[in-house]
């Protein structure tokens, strides 16, 4: 009997057309890299077709997959859902999973977050932030303030508002100069406190007052624009200089959210409640794409004020059904174990079997967070003979820049975490 799971397309044949037909993220048509070809993923392993090889999923498919795949809470919760609806348009009708994750999202994030936007990606629901405080001070009547102000080193997206956020230097900036809105930066957050930084955020925040809507920043942790920590404390003076001028003040949490720093959202380092939240990542336990912007009763009230009251914003997708209630699944699946102590195993683990690496020739730096842990090199890494060498010790791993990193699901064992930081190293040595 064939295995139904069996394509009838060999691996060399289902190469080729990818080459051919199919984008990658930021990659060149027609293809250069050749990717692997996954056929299943389980727990932390995916399984790539035609050798039947098993990886160590060192990336949580970007962060995402948070409880491993095919898990069988996850599973059940989309075939449950699946048997109902998987989706309804959201104008004009509503559904119990959307009003659940709603409720849920509410609870568990910083207090005073009230309202939330589904939205279909992590992009979007930057977008809808945006979006959101450009057009609170619209309906204040101040239509001026329409910029938004970042510190360098970020990442916010790929669509033309959050790109416009991200580090001008690693997000293509040169590329679309004279197209991006000009935004604010300021320069790239230091690990430590430093006075003389904060009174630099608080300098440009009061200077640029008139013409900002927003300052909007990944709180703790930089992901995708160079995987950097910083001081918690930034983030009380940027709330206090927002409250001062009246700036909102936006959190990206899409990266960190979801107990990936240590705390349930890295906000809470600080202990400061944003005007707007975005998560998304492993909203769904990575299971589907689905993000949402949160915003607090005043700036939902702004926007309610204005000549058009409304918030203009509805994607097709918008609270998909399925997505949803996989959402409710995987965050009931987090909240119901103590995954604090799960965390911080990770992170022992990374701390541990990373620790070797600041020994290697080429390695500038190595710092664990949470369930993050990074090897920094000093030279930009050669991504192929690193990959090659994760993958010769079992892992999966996809550095880039002069980075080799990982933020394993939170599930991964002792054993697994321990071959993880190996292959960490290895790429490390080869990249
Ligand atoms: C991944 C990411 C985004 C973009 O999310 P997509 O779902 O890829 O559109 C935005 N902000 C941060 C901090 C991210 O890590």
């Amino acid at each position: 009997m064939p295995d139904p799971h069996v394509s009838d397309l060999s691996v060399p044949e289902l190469l080729e057309l990818d080459r051919r037909h199919v984008w990658h993220p930021y990659g060149p048509m027609p293809g250069r890299q050749e990717p692997l070809v996954v056929e299943s993923a389980s727990g932390v392993r995916l399984r790539l077709a035609g050798t039947g090889t098993e990886l160590i999923d060192g990336m949580s498919s970007w962060w995402s997959a948070i409880h491993g795949y095919n898990h069988p809470a996850l599973n059940e919760a989309a075939r449950d859902q699946l048997g109902r609806m998987s989706h309804v348009m959201f104008g004009g009708l509503t559904h119990e999973p959307a009003v659940r994750l709603a409720k849920r999202l509410v609870d568990m994030s910083p207090e005073g977050l009230e309202h939330v936007f589904l939205a279909d990606s992590g992009s979007v629901s930057v977008e809808v932030a945006v979006k959101m405080c450009l057009q609170h001070w619209r309906s204040l009547g101040r239509p001026g303030k329409q910029r938004l102000l970042t510190w360098r080193g970020g990442y916010h997206g790929d669509t033309w508002q959050p790109m416009s956020v991200c580090d001008p230097e690693g997000g293509m900036h040169e590329l679309w100069q004279g197209v991006l809105q000009r935004q604010v930066f300021a320069d790239p957050p230091p690990v430590a406190y430093e006075e003389s930084y904060a009174d630099q955020l608080r300098e440009l925040i009061e200077r640029h007052a008139d013409e900002l809507a927003a300052v909007i920043v990944e709180p703790v942790v930089q992901g995708a624009g160079g995987m950097r920590f910083h001081s918690p404390a930034y983030l009380r003076v940027l709330r206090e200089a927002c409250d001062a001028h009246d700036v909102l003040l936006v959190f990206d949490e899409i990266a960190t959210g979801f107990g990936r720093t240590g705390a349930l959202f890295a906000a809470e380092h600080a202990g400061v409640t944003p005007d707007v939240m975005c998560v998304g990542k492993a909203l769904t336990g990575g299971y589907m794409t689905m993000a949402a912007t949160l915003c607090t009763a005043r700036v939902a009230d702004g926007i309610s004020r204005g000549e058009v009251p409304v918030l203009a914003h509805g994607p097709t997708f918008m609270g998909n059904p399925l997505a949803a209630a996989v959402a409710c699944a995987s965050i009931d699946l987090l909240l119901g174990q103590d995954w604090q102590t799960e965390v911080k195993r990770v992170e022992t683990g990374l701390r541990e079997g990373l620790a070797p690496a600041a020994e290697l020739p080429g390695v500038r730096n190595v710092r664990v967070l949470g369930a993050i842990g990074v090897v920094q090199l000093d030279h930009e890494i050669d991504m192929a003979a690193a990959t090659r060498a994760a993958v010769r010790e079992g892992v999966w791993l996809r550095p880039f820049r002069d980075l080799v990193y990982t933020m394993p699901p939170y599930v991964t064992g002792d054993a697994d975490l321990a071959r993880i930081t190996a292959a960490v190293c290895a790429a490390a040595r080869e990249g």
